[in-house]
């Protein structure tokens, strides 16, 4: 047996057990090797009961004394009781509510491993654990194997399906024996001078720890072995992007000239003081720009930061070394808002931009590439239209792309190889932690704006239920009472419109006629056409309409500052980031700005987005809660975004050891111990992260 070998070779495991690993994504030995444990319990010197105390989490090996569906009157609470004694005689009793099916799963004499809080329970007198863990030990296993549970320290796994801890550690301990020990690839001089187990070792240790081991340690996830695996899959996620960085450094770029006349029309754009954020982030770009390589840089800032006035300062630099600049932005309201600030920015010094989106006809868009082909525009704006093979540019210098997160990384490639190695500025409001950002965007430099331009007034955000609307109407009234605009916000839920469609139009009916008769409402969602979109983005922005019902097509860009207010109905339904983007939309003026989170019924998870967002406003801390609330696989989500779900690295856990690994693996590219390390590293990495991770082949 190998690793490679599928895990139905394992002894015990029939197709349904195999389907059930299948579906944790486990398919070969080496899967299930990577299957970690995500706690121990020291099962060699257990407590007695007589020894607990209350207050502590602790394991107990016990005997079942009795067990019932307790005597509650109402029965249907079906609180499940089972008393547990052992070599002290003392009485430990387990609780579960809702534990009508565990009837069939205790019995009088079963010897049972427990875990859990303890408690005193002062009305019975008794040491109790609500819904504790456990694992019951008599059982039928084979000879040799029922040391694997007790006497020893014991790895709990996640269940899978209906496979236990305990069936999925005699499972890894059969592959384990069975398994020749692997080669172990991290170069031999990193292993030494961080004293790195070995592979086989870590491996091994990690599923079943030698009799010394210090459980909190493991139980931190620090332990030797465990270090050691996380360093690993670090290291070669780290490695892979250093490659990629280092490939994309030796490619010949621009070499924009940065001089006195590009300085003064940078001036004379300006149309406000820029803050010190924005002064250093253009510096950076700038450069980035006069740099003969091509430019890869990644434009952090939060909402309402001012990154497209940097970005429009870095097309002054391309468009006045005689290139052109392409803006891609993720939707056509995005695209209008951003050729439209453009427009009236760049054309004080006489360059034309075009806006080009799906929505124009083919006479049209056939005018507009043309002028893009032949460079009598300066600034080509669009939306994935921009990418059509079609389109040419007479000489693209510079290409920005926004809010990144919502192109894949080949989308990015397409803007890009419409010039000859151009500079590329990709600008994200999502803001994540720099480590994070490194490995993420690991071929991107990164700069970020942390700071809001000056006058600007916290956003107040407020929750509200449902039945409290009339409340949340009235206040509206008396914000566009004093000069303000408002926006009431539908959720898309599924990347569906159509139903937020209707559900945002009923509403534009009911405010229109009811609620605001005086008013004018206006009602916009991605259904319309480009134009009629524009038209009420411009009715908003012109303060003809007061008040704009919408789906979340505002979600992004949408920049008019005397909208002070904004409703975002169902709030539960939307994730944190995307709560915090659209409440980017308000704020932006001088007057104090309102967002009220109306909510349905809520879960838990959804309760806890809509506390953190009534407490910050930090884009770095909400942003921080969504990858602690959804967990790191979620938070990046598709595949598009490069980031891999890793197996025993946890990068909320273990940002230190990301930290060293990213340090290592830099080192190690640059300075490789020798050119065999580095092609045997290179050929590991294409042979065995390539298909998870798509590192090595793009860009
Ligand atoms: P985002 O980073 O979300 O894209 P924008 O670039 O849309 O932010 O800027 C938000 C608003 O702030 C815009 O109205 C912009 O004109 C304004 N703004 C940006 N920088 C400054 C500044 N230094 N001083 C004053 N207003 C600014
Ligand atoms: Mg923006």
């Amino acid at each position: 047996m190998d690793l490679a070998t599928p895990l139905t070779y394992v002894k015990g495991i029939g197709p349904a057990r195999a389907a059930m690993l299948e579906a944790k994504g486990l398919a070969t030995a080496e899967d299930l090797l990577s299957y970690v444990p995500f706690r121990y319990e020291d099962r060699s010197n257990v407590k007695t009961i007589a020894q607990l105390a209350p207050g502590e989490m602790a394991t107990v090996i016990a005997e079942v004394r009795s067990a019932k569906l307790s005597g509650f009157r109402r029965r249907n609470l079906g609180l499940f009781e089972a008393r547990f004694s052992d070599s002290s005689r003392a009485i430990l009793v387990c609780k579960w509510f809702h534990g009508g099916y565990l009837a069939s799963v205790f019995a009088e004499g079963m010897k049972v491993a427990i875990f859990g809080k303890i408690e005193f329970d002062s009305y019975s007198g008794e040491l109790t654990i609500l819904h504790p863990e456990f694992e019951i030990l008599s059982g039928d296993d084979e000879d040799g194997e029922a040391s694997l549970h007790t006497g020893r320290v014991v790895p709990i796994y996640e269940a899978a399906g209906k496979l236990t801890t305990r069936i999925l550690r005699v499972f890894t301990h059969r592959i384990l024996e069975s398994v020749s020990p692997v080669e172990d690839y991290l170069p031999e001089s990193l292993r030494a001078r961080l004293k790195l187990p070995g592979r086989w070792t870590a491996i091994h240790d990690i599923h079943f720890p030698p009799p010394d081991s210090d459980l909190r340690l493991l139980n931190a996830f620090r332990s030797q072995a465990q270090f050691r695996l996380i360093f690993e899959e670090f290291f070669w996620l780290e490695c892979g992007v250093a490659l990629k960085r280092s490939k994309a450094r030796t490619l010949p770029g621009i070499a924009f000239e940065v001089t006195e006349r590009v300085r003064e029309k940078v001036k004379l754009m300006l149309p406000f003081k820029p803050t010190d954020a924005q002064k250093r982030v253009i510096k950076e770009i700038a450069d980035d720009m006069k740099a003969p390589r091509p430019m890869n840089r990644l434009l952090q800032g939060d909402v309402g930061s001012g990154k497209t006035i940097v970005a429009a300062e870095a097309a002054v630099i391309a468009i006045e070394n005689g290139y052109q600049a392409a803006v891609l932005a993720p939707t056509e309201i995005l695209a209008a808002q951003h050729a439209f600030y453009f427009r009236q920015i760049l054309g004080k010094l006489g360059y034309v931009t075009v806006l080009l989106t799906g929505s124009f006809s083919g006479r049209e868009k056939a005018q507009l590439k043309r002028l893009v082909a032949e460079g009598l525009a300066h600034v080509a704006v669009g939306t994935h239209a921009l990418l059509e093979k079609d389109v040419e540019f007479h000489r693209l210098g510079l290409a920005i792309i926004d809010e990144q997160h919502r192109f894949g990384v080949l989308q990015r490639l397409g803007l890009v190889q419409k010039g000859v190695h151009p500079d590329v500025l990709v600008m994200t409001a999502t803001p994540i932690p720099r480590t994070l950002a490194m490995t993420l965007y690991g071929d991107l430099d990164v700069s970020v704006i942390d700071q809001l331009p000056p006058g600007r007034k916290p956003i107040v955000t407020k929750h509200a239920t449902s039945d409290r609307i009339e409340q949340v109407y009235s206040f509206m009234k008396r914000q566009i009472a004093e000069g303000r605009q408002a926006y009431v916000v539908y959720p898309v839920i599924e990347e569906s419109e159509t139903q937020a469609m209707k559900a945002a139009e009923k509403e534009y009916q009911h405010l229109s006629r009811e609620v605001f008769p005086d008013l004018a409402v206006g009602l916009m969602h991605g259904r319309l056409g480009a134009d009629e979109k524009e038209a009420a983005m411009q009715r908003f922005k012109e303060g003809a309409l007061q008040i704009l019902v919408s789906t979340t097509v505002i979600e992004v860009g949408v920049d008019v500052p005397n909208a002070s207010m904004m409703v975002i109905e169902q709030a539960e339904r939307f994730g944190l980031a995307q709560l915090h983007q659209l409440r980017g939309r308000v704020g932006r003026g001088a007057a104090q700005s309102y967002c009220i989170l109306v909510t349905e019924k809520m879960n838990d998870a959804a309760r806890e987005r809509i506390r953190t967002l009534v407490e910050s406003t930090d884009g770095f801390y909400i942003s921080e809660m969504d990858l602690k609330l959804r967990g790191p696989g979620e938070f990046f989500g598709t595949k598009q975004s490069g980031l891999p779900a890793l197996r025993i690295g946890n990068i909320l856990r273990d940002p230190d050891i990301l930290e060293l690994a990213r340090r290592e693996a830099v080192d190690f590219i640059a300075k490789p111990p020798s050119e065999d390390d580095l092609r045997r590293a290179v050929a590991y990495i294409r042979d065995h992260w390539q298909r998870r991770y798509g590192l090595v082949t793009v860009g």
